[in-house]
């Protein structure tokens, strides 16, 4: 047993090179927060091995990892090894994470860096087309707990706010080997912050040549240097591409290319844009 935190979790994950089917989220319930003292991570998730192999004979602790009141996660059972979930949905390599606490109405808070934690991994999950199962969808138990609201999880994850909820805030985390409009969005914003991709522009992979930006955007405003765009980095990217650059007297405008046929001025624009320049296409005549 190991204390990780989300980013080292998830490269065990990817490191141990099992095709994970599903992520499945619960509660511990009791240990409750009141049991945590901010460094008994450990000794708590002994004692559930203890309790689990002990007292209801299970081959170890029923879970791959326990998500801490402080966002790390404490490893469990061996990954690819069936975990003891959920009745009738522990085959083809589900990932059970116990969240430390009891969230049933009127208890503990899911929230800061421990909710963040889940809402990551629920990322990965998504990305990777991989549902993200409640315990309580398929037990008569209120696991991971009556106070956390399945469709404000699910929200989160995708980074859409839910009309009159809290959001625990649109995490992302994107990292070499994704791709989409996500990865896209990011590259651009890298471009406006005055990070160039000479090779391969924002073309919504990333790939070695957005990586070596990333880090070198996350050296340049003292963030941590991991080449992934979690929060933070998202965060500040967000800030340094939406500088405004408008605010002087002139301002000189490069006219390039006209064509008769539109399609071949949107593939010109898409080049440029590709390349960093904000372009946009103005029709003249009749
Ligand atoms: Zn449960």
């Amino acid at each position: 047993m190991e204390v990780l935190d989300v980013y080292q979790f998830i490269n065990r994950m990817e490191a141990s090179g099992v095709d994970f089917s599903e992520y499945h989220v619960h509660h511990t319930y009791a240990p409750d927060h009141d049991d945590f003292n901010g460094t008994n991570g450990l000794i708590l998730n002994q004692n559930m091995r203890r309790y689990h192999m002990e007292e209801r004979n299970f081959q170890d602790i029923a879970q791959h990892g326990t998500a801490l009141p402080d966002g790390n996660i404490v490893t469990g059972r061996s990954f690819g090894t069936d975990p003891a979930s959920i009745s009738g949905q522990n085959d083809n390599n589900p990932l059970m994470i116990e969240t430390l606490g009891n969230f049933d109405m009127g208890h503990d808070q899911l929230e800061g860096k421990q909710r963040a934690t889940l809402i990551i991994l629920g990322q990965w999950f998504e990305q990777r087309g991989k549902y993200i199962r409640f315990h309580n969808e398929n037990a008569a138990k209120s696991c991971p707990g009556t106070g956390v609201d399945k469709d404000q999880f699910m929200a989160d994850v995708r980074g859409e706010k839910v009309k009159g909820t809290k959001t625990g805030g649109g995490k992302v985390l994107l990292r070499n080997g994704d791709s989409g409009s996500h990865v896209k969005k990011m590259q651009r914003r890298l471009q406006q912050a005055g990070f160039k991709l000479p090779k391969h522009g924002a073309d919504g992979d990333f790939g070695d040549e957005t990586e070596e930006t990333v880090r070198s955007f996350q050296e340049k405003y003292d963030l941590k240097v991991d080449g992934v765009v979690g929060p933070e980095t998202n965060g500040k990217l967000k800030e340094e591409a939406g500088r405004d650059k408008t605010s002087v007297d002139q301002i000189y405008k490069v006219q390039i290319g006209a064509f008769e046929d539109k399609g071949n001025s949107e593939e010109l624009a898409k080049e440029l844009e590709a390349k960093g320049f904000d372009t946009y296409i103005v029709k003249e005549g009749k």
